[in-house]
């Protein structure tokens, strides 16, 4: 982990890349939030949805359940009754009422028959003289007749051969005689209009749906049923939606639909003990429709807000850069001599200071050049002070131009005097570096109508490792030197001894 004075030399040497990256992280930080609470929203309504539907899928299971435990008990009671010889007896027309159970048997849920051994009808609900039918065909009536243990039996869904010809599902259970042969059969059907009733009770939406399926896949009964919907009867055994509910008891999942394509969540049950499974598909665009609109407001809010934090970004780094140039050549003017350009004199003791703590660290040798105008005081006077001012400029130019070395520094001492640090720089070097400053002013063209041109006297100031200096006296020596050359005639290199 950085420490503190890390970071902030961080900060400071980066601001713009350390703002850009914090309000970047924000920005993610707020996508990941709002993502993270849609996401939870959702899963909460898709519970919600499953709940509901689940409550749904109970409440028409019971129902279902307490209907079949009826039918059962008339098939019970009319296969009791068949069994009395005395109600043999009776007369057909008066057997009819005592056979059938009439809170049963009322014409809009269904009829229960009475089959014999060959499959014709003895007594019927819906009518004292019974119509002729024969069900010998019938896989229901076979299977009775070839096996005495099934019990209550539930059959395929079939399209009714008498009455209403509506869609049926049959309950049947066996007649057996005395020595437990083969007798008939006492035969139920319950009309699947039935369930419908009971479904469009509950509104669940139109783009959903509450099915009835046997476990054979059979579709019983579906509500709503719009025109396009599959018929009653269309088996769905083949499909994987149908396969996972026939694996389980009950139990709820997300699916798309085998026949639209479009997502549905499924929750079903299985009816009891019976071979029924009721279905409630609910329609997903329906289920999300209200989060849909709350992601998309969400979704648009943070949006907003992230775009904006980005935004504000933008002009505050815009600001900070326009800052830091500001700062910048603040500092550079605050560096610089106004009048030739070169470094001034904080500058220059900044530098001296520096290079000398280096010189002493490495143990190498250091130069200053004491540089003086000769006679600039009659310069100014021939010339004015705007036109010594212009000849200062031309001599700083010449020196500047006359450095190489990076790490050398010239600068304005003070009036018409100049100091050049030669770092790393031994006596020959300096000399050297010296002569080429005072050739190159001297080689100025002379100012506006002299015949001689502007000189200087330059003094130099060596240190060399194993001198016992100190920085005070480099810059004495250099100044001692300087005034020799004055002495020995101007435009002249002297060295300090
Ligand atoms: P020498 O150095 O050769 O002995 O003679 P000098 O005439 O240059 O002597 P001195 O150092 O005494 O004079 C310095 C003069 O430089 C004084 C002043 O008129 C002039 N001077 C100093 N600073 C500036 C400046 O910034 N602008 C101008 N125009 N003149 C300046
Ligand atoms: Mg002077
Ligand atoms: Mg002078």
């Amino acid at each position: 982990m950085p420490t503190r004075s890390k970071r902030s030399a961080l900060y400071k040497s980066h601001p713009e890349l350390i703002l850009n990256l914090g309000s970047c992280l924000a920005v993610l930080a707020i996508v990941a939030i709002v993502s993270f609470l849609l996401m939870r929203e959702r899963t909460s309504v898709e519970q919600a949805a499953a709940r509901s539907a689940s409550n749904i899928v109970q409440l028409i299971e019971s129902d279902i359940v307490r209907n079949v435990e009826l039918y059962d008990h008339s098939l019970q009671g009319l296969i009791w009754a068949i069994q009395r010889p005395e109600i043999q007896a009776i007369p057909a027309q008066l057997r009819q009422p005592i056979l059938f159970n009439q809170a049963v048997t009322a014409p809009e849920r269904g009829d229960i028959l009475w089959l014999n051994a060959q499959g014709d009808i003895v007594a019927d609900s819906t009518s004292a003289i019974p119509r002729q039918a024969n069900f010998a065909d019938r896989a229901d009536f076979q299977a009775h007749r070839d096996n005495p243990n099934l019990g209550l039996l539930i059959g395929q869904p079939f399209k009714a051969r008498l009455g209403d010809l509506d869609w049926c599902i049959s309950f049947s259970r066996r007649i057996s005689g005395p020595n437990g042969e083969f007798d008939g059969v006492a035969a139920g059907a319950l009309r699947l209009s039935y369930f419908n009733a009971l479904f469009e009770r509950l509104d669940i939406g139109s783009e959903s749906s509450i099915n009835l399926m046997n476990t054979e896949g059979a579709l019983l009964a579906r509500q709503p049923a719009a025109p396009d919907e599959p018929t009653i009867g269309t088996n769905y055994s083949d499909r994987p939606n149908f396969q996972r509910i026939r694996s389980q008891i009950s139990g709820t999942f997300a699916g798309n639909s085998g026949r639209t394509g479009k997502q549905r969540l499924f929750t079903f049950a299985r009816v009891g003990e019976l071979p029924l499974i009721v279905i409630v598909a609910r329609s997903a665009d329906e289920v999300f429709e209200s989060w849909r609109r709350t992601a998309l407001f969400v979704s648009a809010a943070t949006s907003v807000l992230c775009i904006g934090i980005l935004w504000l970004t933008l002009l505050l780094g815009r600001e900070l850069r326009r800052r830091q140039g500001a700062e910048q050549s603040l500092a550079a003017l605050a560096a610089t001599d106004s009048l030739t350009g070169l470094a001034n004199r904080r500058r220059l003791d900044q530098v001296l200071r520096q290079e000398w703590a280096r010189t002493q660290r490495t143990a190498s040798p250091m130069a200053v050049l004491m540089i003086d105008v000769d006679h600039f005081k009659a310069f100014n006077e021939r010339h004015g002070h705007a036109g010594g001012d212009e000849a200062l400029r031309q001599v700083a130019a010449a020196i500047e131009c006359s450095i190489r070395r990076p790490a050398d520094l010239a600068a304005r001492y003070g009036g018409e005097e100049f100091l050049v640090v030669l770092p790393e720089t031994d006596r020959h070097g300096a000399q050297l570096l010296a002569e080429r400053i005072r050739r190159n002013v001297e080689a100025l063209p002379p100012f506006g109508g002299d015949t001689q041109p502007v000189t200087v006297s330059i003094g130099i100031g060596c240190h060399t490792p194993s001198a016992q200096h100190d920085l005070a006296t480099l810059l004495g020596n250099a100044d001692e030197a300087l005034y020799s050359a004055k002495r020995n005639g101007r435009n002249r290199v002297e060295t300090a001894a």
